[in-house]
């Protein structure tokens, strides 16, 4: 490692921990940026370029037709402004002096004009403008792909090497499809640490950094680059002494988490003998390697959008039926709870969402989307419910807003077992069922929920969004995702003594339950489960371990006589470094739930 250009250090949030060492593949808005190099002959660059038009024309042309003799001359205009693109004296006048004045290669050059010219139009409010970035991107990747001449038809985008891919943004669909093997870790501009794509990289082990900037512009195919998720770092082009002293860091890492291994076996305690049940959230039937390895009790959230989602179609009950079954069965004797669809907000099916919303996370999801699409709702608990005799299966509804939409979801349950027992298949008809309270509205009326439910469980991440009004995948807002704010705090103690109540239990599934810094916190409050990605399990384990219950608790009650965020904080930092100094940097950068890294005041 270690090229020509200069070490650079991008920094941004840490989402998912780990170092991961490679050459980055960047996927720009649209497309992705090429190699540079130094070049000795300006015509023979300014000649490929024009080439590469040439070839880029000819294929519009060529896509045009075929879209008129399918479906008219309305379709084949969207190539026609694809055409238009590529006759803009910015692109014709503007690449030639690029390459006379950078003498740099010809794709770089086309690559460096566009994407200023691109950044000019982002800026214009008017969403005409923003609308056509989409059509210019198109028009670029295919241009950039026609410099390769020895392939007729323009060459896959995906690099064949492993890679640290940067991207401005990528879509929790996109992050749920990367090969594992090829994609060693990210880093996106955009992004935030309770973004389902950020979920997702820490369920599957993959180190990732979001909120860096500029990282897609300056960065360039290939540059050997270091991730460290911990700190949240894409240094690039790093010198041999900064490889070295990541390559020590890595080495560090590595025994600490093979120390924390050994607790595979061990219960989630505390000193003083009080057990908290820790399981994991999953989104995918292969995490269950990763959930065996971690030494979890069971999955307290499969989130399983993810696998009704990611076909074109909603798989019916007798897939998901087997899927579910073998997911109970690999569990078993510890439960897992599916999580019935979770669609909207930032998880968008392709069909029954096509409308777009203003406002997603206000708009059709969770259990509001289920209960109008009863026909796939009920596919889905027949599912469950046929699972049920596979192993010992819970299911919980997302989204709650109040104690009706639970009683019709439980009315919609019913009918499911009768249709079953009509059908003559076999169920269980004893599957504990729970709420997910992640809307403030909830929280306040969670002792008339607890009473129609058998647990509860809180989505922090949804329930900090909708209590503090603060989008959590907006990253110029990130700052005041306050999970620590007193009325979180207090909100949380008025769910578990709903539950309380009615002698329910009450778990955190939402990413609140693996931050370090709130743990003494949260069992303090009197949570009974908590449910975290599977690579945190281990780190969980150990920091329960060394708390006690008694001091938690004395500790829970100060934090809920606090007026403010930076009081609560400083309370819980304090506990937490007291008790497991070795365990919060091992988090470092937050990053065991990064969310709350700044833990901002
Ligand atoms: C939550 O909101 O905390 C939760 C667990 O659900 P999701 O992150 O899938 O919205
Ligand atoms: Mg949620």
């Amino acid at each position: 490692m270690g090229g020509t250009r200069k070490e650079a250090i991008y920094a941004g949030t840490p989402v998912s921990r780990g170092i991961v060492f490679a050459p980055v593949h960047v996927m720009a808005r649209g497309f992705s940026a090429p190699e540079v190099h130094p070049i000795a002959n300006v015509t023979r660059e300014t000649e490929r370029f024009r080439d590469a038009l040439s070839r880029t024309k000819r294929q519009l042309e060529g896509l045009q037709e075929h879209m008129e003799s399918l479906s008219g001359n309305e379709e084949g205009r969207i190539f026609e402004a694809h055409m238009l693109v590529l006759e803009d004296p910015v692109v014709l006048k503007g690449v030639p002096k690029a390459i006379e004045d950078r003498r740099q290669n010809a794709e770089y050059c086309f690559y460096a004009v566009m994407q200023n010219q691109l950044e000019s139009m982002r800026r214009i409010p008017d969403p005409f403008f923003r609308d056509r970035t989409t059509d210019i991107e198109d028009v670029c990747q295919r241009v950039l792909r026609n410099f390769d001449t020895e392939h007729e038809e323009p060459a896959p985008d995906e690099p064949d090497h492993q890679h640290i891919l940067v991207a401005y943004d990528l879509s929790p669909s996109t992050t749920a499809a990367m090969d594992r093997h090829q994609v060693l870790g990210f880093a996106t501009e955009r992004g935030s640490i309770t973004s389902h794509t950020a979920i997702l990289a820490r369920s599957l082990g993959i180190p990732a950094v979001v909120g860096l900037r500029n990282a897609v512009f300056n960065l360039h195919a290939l540059d050997p680059c270091i991730l460290d998720g911990y700190e949240g770092k894409l240094i690039s082009n790093p010198t041999p002494e900064t490889v070295r002293k990541y390559r020590e860091l890595e080495e560090q890492h590595q025994l600490r988490r093979a120390e924390l291994d050994k607790l595979r076996d061990l219960e989630a305690a505390t000193t003083d003998g009080h057990s908290i049940t820790l399981s994991a959230n999953i989104e995918f039937e292969h995490e269950l390697d990763l959930v065996d390895r971690s030494g979890a009790e069971g999955v307290g959230l499969f989130r399983t959008e993810f696998f009704l989602l990611e076909n074109e179609e909603c798989p019916d009950e007798e897939k998901q039926a087997a899927l579910y079954s073998r997911v109970a069965k690999r569990v078993s004797p510890s439960e897992v709870i599916f999580r019935t669809l979770d669609a909207g907000g930032d998880k968008v099916p392709g069909e029954p969402l096509s409308e777009p919303e203003p406002n997603p996370f206000l708009g059709w999801r969770g259990i509001r989307f289920s209960l109008d699409r009863q026909d796939l709702f009920k596919e889905q608990l027949r599912a469950i419910l046929r699972a049920g005799t596979s192993g010992r299966v819970g299911l919980m509804f997302p989204l709650i807003s109040g104690v009706g939409e639970v009683r019709q979801a439980k009315s919609l349950l019913s009918e499911c077992m009768e249709e079953l027992t009509e059908r003559g298949v076999e169920f269980n008809r004893e599957i504990s069922v729970g709420a997910m309270i992640e809307v403030p509205s909830a929280a306040m009326v969670a002792a008339d929920i607890a009473a129609e439910v058998d647990f509860l469980s809180i989505g922090t991440n949804d329930l900090v969004q909708y209590t503090v009004a603060v989008d959590r995948v907006n990253p110029r807002v990130a700052k005041l995702y306050r999970s620590a704010h007193p009325g979180i705090i207090r909100l949380i103690k008025t769910i578990i003594e709903g539950a309380n109540q009615h002698r329910i239990w009450t778990g955190v599934c939402g990413e609140m339950a693996g931050d370090l810094t709130l743990l003494p916190l949260l069992i303090g409050l009197g949570v009974d489960e908590l449910s975290v990605g599977a690579p945190l399990v281990p780190l969980v384990k150990q920091a329960v371990r060394l708390l006690d219950f008694e001091e938690c608790s004395a500790l829970a009650k100060q934090c809920l006589e606090a007026s403010e965020t930076r009081q609560i904080v400083q309370l819980c930092s304090r506990a937490a470094a007291t008790t497991y100094p070795e365990l919060l940097q091992e988090a470092s950068g937050g990053a065991s739930a990064p969310s709350f890294a700044a833990h901002p005041a």
